[in-house]
């Protein structure tokens, strides 16, 4: 990929807001699909000062925004495969920057080695901790198959796909922060109410 271009339009970006500020906290917020991901960060926002970015979100908003990415990124996701870094993390940086805050909860992202080194070289943050979300697989494709939300890629066919793109890409991301002790592991097989309690204890 085109690290130097991305590099210099990041740099830009990133000059002149809280961006440039090295104080900035992320966490990266990991798991299989349906683990509970944004459900937990919703509820980190009602306690912390941080500001949630859906990956996944972004992406889907790119898409409805009718930009010219917008077909490959649908087909993509339609398919569980992942999205080239260079857009995903320019939507990022757009919405660290028009956030004005310096605390992020990064939900579903970097879901590759690709995704973590273009995080790196561009933003050029390293996360404070990774919160992974363990979940057992038939209580994800439950939790996914029932939530109703109109997503294309809630189907099983895209299920069993997405859940093959994750155990293959995004664990051995995991295992990068776990080797260097960034992990925070939460059991994410319980109702969402017991998850938050453990939730809560890593931020407080
Ligand atoms: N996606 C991607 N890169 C990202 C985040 C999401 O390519 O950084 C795509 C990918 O196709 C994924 C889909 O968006 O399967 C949905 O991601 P989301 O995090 O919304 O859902 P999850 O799979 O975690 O339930
Ligand atoms: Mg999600």
């Amino acid at each position: 990929m085109r690290m130097g271009t991305i590099a210099d339009a990041a740099n830009k970006e990133a000059s002149g807001s809280s961006l440039a500020n090295e104080k900035v906290t992320v966490v990266f917020v990991l798991g299989g699909p349906g683990s509970g991901k944004g459900t937990q960060c919703a509820n980190i926002v009602q306690h912390f000062r941080y500001t949630h970015l859906s990956a996944g979100d972004l992406l889907r908003e790119e898409i409805k925004s009718g930009s010219g990415n917008g077909t490959m990124i649908q087909t993509m996701i339609k398919d569980g495969k992942i999205v080239p870094s260079e857009v995903t993390v320019m939507l990022l940086l757009r919405a660290m920057r028009e956030s004005g805050n310096d605390k992020f909860l990064i939900d579903g992202f970097p879901r590759n080695e690709e995704n973590r080194v273009a995080f790196e070289a561009v933003i050029n943050i390293e996360p404070a901790f990774v919160l992974y979300f363990d979940c057992p697989e038939d209580e994800m494709e439950r939790r996914l198959l029932k939530r109703n939300q109109g997503r294309e890629d809630d189907n099983i066919v895209t299920i069993r796909k997405r859940f093959k793109v994750f155990m293959e890409s995004s664990l051995p991301v995991i295992e990068y922060y776990n080797s260097k002790g960034k992990v925070c592991k939460i059991d994410a097989g319980k109702p969402a109410e017991e998850v938050f309690e453990a939730v809560k204890a890593v931020f407080a």
